[in-house]
């Protein structure tokens, strides 16, 4: 069963990131990754027609990692090299 975990930790702001790893059964490997994010605000409703209420995303990007960048705790078991780029970047204000 897949599984979701978030990475508590007391050095990165409370508010628009957050580190999530994955893991998709119980013995794999988990994959962590760098989530940003910015919630719409009231100024940001009245620019754009596809936002509906406060708080809704209006972009997102993500990167993955092996540690923290806050704490420089370890989080994967292991170090990779990473050959492509794995990261994203998705923008809800339109389609
Ligand atoms: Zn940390």
């Amino acid at each position: 069963m897949a599984n979701c975990i978030i990475h508590q930790c007391e050095f990165m702001p409370s508010e628009s990131c957050q580190i999530e790893g994955f893991q998709p059964q119980t013995d794999s490997e988990i994959d962590w990754k760098l989530v940003i994010y910015r919630e719409a605000t009231e100024e940001d409703l009245e620019e754009s027609n596809y936002l509906e209420e406060e708080g809704d995303l209006l972009w997102q990007a993500t990167l993955k990692l092996t540690f923290c960048p806050y704490c420089g705790k370890q989080l994967a078991n292991m170090l990779q090299s990473t050959k492509y780029p794995e990261f994203s970047y998705e923008d809800f204000r339109s389609w």
